[in-house]
């Protein structure tokens, strides 16, 4: 094992070298005389892409990519990471998704990228690595490889008739990307987010050990990982909980130009998730409108020509107003029922009468509906810019105080992207997972999914956008609104510690227990150096 490290030492070396120099060493370097079987290469576009993500704001180019093959390449590379010393020079570990982080979290200037999400994809060919996902009919779960994107695992899925009760918006991210940050959608408020709707984990911790974990079998790994941000483990397979998929969706958003009546009517959706399933949505989710830039909005394509929402008709609240967004799941043999039980869930909201928008579609095109939007956003050239994203949760107490600060402050009339807010209940979330959320019982989130654009327009611009995150953050705090960020970024310790608040000394200890060398996902930068 000696002579592997210093073989290893040696090839890193060379790594480390060629890369100062900026030397292309071809396609590939293969290790699999050091036992990996993938591929670690250097290969420009390889570097390239592993050295940004959605957020294009940020650009750290890695010593070299892993392609893995197996688990067990993870966890020899995670090793040989360990056995490395800091005086060789030393190297870190970053798995990464999809990319779809937007500050940098899945980089690592200082070491090797694992591409987990590459090779996926090609279920229906029959593939032998990643292996593909296994449905299990009888005890309604799949098992995934932890780079699977979740459109696939949904349509491995379907085919047993069966489909994962909790989504994400949208379906290009990787299993193992959003269960490190919670996963969260129109379905939380019912089912919890995505880290409450799984079994069991193969995880490979940064002490290069391939352990399974659940609720009974390692404990403390498992629910550390799960919204961990990749800082105890790499996942490498998860058990998933499957329900009988529906077949059509109801969708319906209705408008709202008071926030008291949009927040009440959200708030009243949600507690009624004990509920038996006809007298309750399958999905509560609202947006913000600020301006009339709704036809400019990368999730307007609802509010078809057939069917134009005439904003300044509508009475705005301080020129805003509140759309909320539900959903009801059906069988087509039910299709009568459902009228009756929307018809009966409507009735008892407030929003503005005339304001109801229905749109009636299969279950796959309504979970899928956000890349509609990014494709025509591609064709456009409004994909690929900078997105400087600000996610919060804030207290349910303190939502009213949010929206006058900053929906009707802040803001201004300016939206640069859809402005999501949604209630979800705090007791669906495992307090022994990693997540962190508001102490209230109820929480919103609010996502502020804004685009850059480079058009000479000043309140377009990434420093407009990111100075008013900024001012966000700063009216959050001098008002004493105990919001948490989802998907958090933080460069400094003290941040981080205030962010996890009681969760920070498990954290720490969970970090001394799973990758005391630090040697994972140094992209989040919570952790400095170790040695
Ligand atoms: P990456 O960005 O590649 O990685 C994220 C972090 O997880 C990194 O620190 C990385 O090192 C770590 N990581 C990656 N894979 C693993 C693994 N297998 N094991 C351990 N750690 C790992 N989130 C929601 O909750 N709900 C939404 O509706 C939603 N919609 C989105 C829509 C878009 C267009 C985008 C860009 C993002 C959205 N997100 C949403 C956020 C998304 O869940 C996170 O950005 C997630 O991290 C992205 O997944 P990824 O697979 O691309 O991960």
């Amino acid at each position: 094992s000696a002579m592997m490290v210093s073989k290893l030492l040696l090839a890193f070396a060379f790594c480390r070298l060629m890369a100062t120099v900026g030397l292309n060493m071809g396609p590939a370097v293969e290790l699999s005389r050091l036992g990996i079987d993938g591929l670690l290469t250097m290969d420009p576009s390889a570097v390239e892409t592993a050295s940004i993500d959605f957020g294009l704001m940020t650009r750290n180019p890695p010593l070299a990519v892993l392609h893995p093959a197996s688990a067990d390449d993870i966890a020899r590379l995670v090793r040989a990471a360990v056995a490395t010393p800091e005086e060789y020079g030393g190297f870190k570990v970053s798995a990464r998704g999809h990319g779809h982080s937007i500050n940098g979290q899945a980089q690592t200037g200082n070491g090797v990228v694992i591409e987990m999400s590459s090779g996926v994809g090609s279920i229906d060919g029959g593939r032998d690595f990643p292996p593909p996902p296994i449905v299990s009919e009888k005890e309604m779960f799949v098992d995934v490889w932890g780079g699977e994107l979740w459109i696939d695992v949904l349509k491995s899925t379907l085919r047993y008739g069966l489909a994962p009760r909790s989504w994400t918006d949208y379906l290009y991210l990787s299993v193992g990307g959003t269960l490190s940050n919670g996963g969260i959608s129109g379905q939380a408020f019912n089912h919890g987010p995505q880290i409450s709707n799984v079994l069991e984990l193969d995880v490979v911790t940064g002490n290069g050990e391939l352990t399974t974990c659940s609720n009974e079998e390692n404990p403390d790994l498992f629910h550390g990982v799960l919204g961990g941000l990749g800082q105890f483990g790499i996942i490498t397979r998860a058990r998933i909980v499957l329900e009988r998929a529906p077949q059509r969706v109801r969708w319906i958003r209705v408008l709202y130009s008071n926030f008291t009546a949009f927040t009440r009517d959200q708030e009243r959706l949600i507690s009624l998730h004990a509920k038996p399933k006809n007298e309750k949505f399958d999905y509560v989710e609202g947006f913000v409108i600020v301006d009339e830039g709704l036809i400019n909005n990368w999730r307007s394509s609802f509010f078809s020509p057939a069917n134009p929402v005439k904003i300044s008709s509508l009475k705005a609240d301080g020129g805003v107003l509140y759309c909320l967004e539900i959903t009801k799941n059906y069988h087509e043999s039910q299709s009568l029922t459902v009228d009756q039980e929307v018809e009966a869930l409507l009735k008892e909201l407030d929003y503005i009468p005339e304001s109801v928008f229905t749109t009636d579609l299969g279950y796959v095109d309504f979970l899928d509906r956000v890349h509609t939007a990014e494709l025509k956003l591609q064709s456009k050239g409004l994909w690929d810019v900078p997105h400087p994203w600000l996610n919060l949760f804030v207290p349910k107490s303190r939502i009213a105080d949010f929206d006058r600060g900053v929906f009707k402050g802040i803001l201004g009339n300016n939206t640069s992207g859809p402005i999501l807010i949604y209630p979800m209940n705090k007791h669906k979330w495992d307090p022994r997972s990693s997540a962190v959320t508001p102490e209230d019982d109820v929480f919103y989130l609010v996502a502020l999914l804004r685009s850059a654009i480079d058009n000479g327009e000043e309140t377009q611009s990434l420093e407009y956008l990111s100075n008013q995150n900024h001012q966000i953050i700063a009216f959050c705090s001098n008002e004493g609104i105990e919001v948490k960020q989802y998907l958090p970024h933080y460069t400094m310790e003290e941040e981080w510690a205030e962010h996890f608040g009681d969760k920070w000394p498990e954290f720490q200890r969970r970090k001394m227990k799973f990758d005391p060398h630090h040697i994972l996902a140094t992209g989040q930068r919570i952790f400095s150096p170790s040695k």
